[in-house]
């Protein structure tokens, strides 16, 4: 059979972007496909990687706009603080990092074509593009985010939260105040959690010069979305508005396929997002590190059933961490504002703030919530009537 190129890869986002970059790498003749004339607009990102970022992908200096040392967790009447020696995670520019790895795919020698991908046959491997032409590959890579045609070609089902976010310039003073702190306003990131928006929650993320990224996911729409921001920036700032964005976050299902005859799915395409925080790059990027190596190995042996290895080593990889973060979210779904700020206090009572430091991490809850579990003090921060609740969320004995 002839074919025009090894692998097509539909979306330059950042996930089709990196993927392109290592199949070149390996030697394989590759075309990206986007239908978005200018890359990475519009933003539809907080911009924030933790330190782990450079075990997965690079991250040019040029891109950073920030680094952070701690944050401030807000219930409505509860702060705690947690700090860092070391930095934990980087603010990014999102659009000048997607042009970045783009264009590093390119010099690799990917191939990259703005036309939009209307309708893929996986099992002959053709691609059709909007101008009707077809184009014949080994594997085609869906890597076109959260609302993806190659996952629908599949079968998958697709659940999204919207997602909202602002641009706001907010007045030293006022920050200072809302987070009970004169530190150092610029390096730390505030979380606040809300019963009404929860099991999402709301984030204010330092730029440079007074301007933040305050954004929210849930499970309301977008309209809603914008009162609640409007609402949080009215009762604690000073503040102008600059611009808006919405998008929405996937949520992760491991019913869905990640593999089928000649395709696969990366990035939010594949769900591939922390239940958590929404955080989508990092894990994303460790599965093109992983894909990249089945892939490479299903095209120079011609046996496409050698796919399916990238689909286990996922699972095997991230569904047990995906899991402990599902439970975390439906406890925290239990919880009224007034038992958000019990459990907030009692995690300040029984010295969490420390163990938080020293045990939470951006990227994975389960070691922290292993050491809550093994030091009894689960049942010390949750009102005593959810117990129940908890136990059959967790699964204790
Ligand atoms: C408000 C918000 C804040 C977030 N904050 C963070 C954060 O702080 N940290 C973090 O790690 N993650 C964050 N995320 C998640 C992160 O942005 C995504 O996980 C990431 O963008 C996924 O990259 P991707 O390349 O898979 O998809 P995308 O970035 O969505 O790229 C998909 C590409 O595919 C193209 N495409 C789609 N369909 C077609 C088609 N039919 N034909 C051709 N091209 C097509 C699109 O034009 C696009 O360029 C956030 C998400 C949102 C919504």
């Amino acid at each position: 059979m002839n074919f025009d190129f090894d692998a097509v890869i539909v979306g330059a986002g950042p996930v089709g972007s990196t993927i392109a970059f290592y199949l070149c790498s390996n030697g394989l003749n590759v075309a990206i496909f986007d239908k978005k004339k200018q890359i990475g607009y519009p933003l539809q990102c907080a911009g924030i990687l933790s330190k782990h970022i450079f075990d997965t992908n690079e991250l040019p200096d040029e891109v950073v706009l920030n680094v952070v040392r701690g944050a401030f967790l807000h219930t409505q009447n509860h702060i705690l603080s947690v700090k860092k020696d070391e930095s934990v995670a980087y603010v990014i520019d999102r659009i000048a990092y997607d042009e970045f790895l783009l264009n590093r795919a390119i010099e690799n020698g990917a191939k990259f074509i703005n036309q939009k991908v209307i309708e893929v046959d996986g099992e002959n491997g053709i691609t059709l593009l909007s101008n009707n032409q077809k184009v014949k590959s080994k594997v085609i890579i869906g890597c076109d985010g959260y609302n993806s045609l190659l996952s629908k070609s599949m079968g998958n089902s697709q659940n999204n939260f919207p997602a909202s976010q602002m641009l706001v310039k907010i007045d030293d003073d006022s920050m200072k105040l809302f987070r009970n702190s004169g530190e150092n306003v610029e390096n730390y990131v505030d979380t606040y959690l809300l019963n009404d928006i929860l099991p999402g929650f709301l984030w204010v993320i330092p730029l440079k010069d007074d301007y933040y990224r305050v954004g929210l996911f849930s499970n309301q729409d977008h309209k809603i979305q914008d009162d609640v921001l409007k609402n949080f920036l009215d009762n604690n700032f000073e503040y102008e508005i600059i611009e808006k964005y919405k998008g929405f976050i996937p949520i992760f299902d491991d019913k869905n396929k990640l593999v089928e005859n000649r395709l696969l799915l990366i990035g939010d395409a594949a769900s591939q997002v922390k239940p958590t925080s929404g955080g989508g790059l990092l894990i994303a990027f460790d599965a093109c590190r992983m894909a990249s190596k089945f892939v490479s190995e299903a095209i120079g042996n011609d046996d496409m059933g050698i796919l399916r290895g990238y689909e286990k080593e996922f699972m095997k990889e991230y569904q047990k961490e995906f899991n402990y973060q599902f439970k975390v979210q439906k406890t925290l779904d239990l919880l009224s504002d007034e038992d958000l700020d019990y459990l907030f206090s009692k995690l300040r009572e029984n010295d969490c703030e420390r163990l938080i430091s020293e045990y939470g991490d951006m990227d994975t809850q389960s070691r922290l919530v292993k050491e809550f579990i093994k030091r009894g003090l689960i049942f010390k921060i949750v009102p005593s009537f959810l117990f129940k609740k908890v136990i059959k969320i967790f699964g204790f004995r």
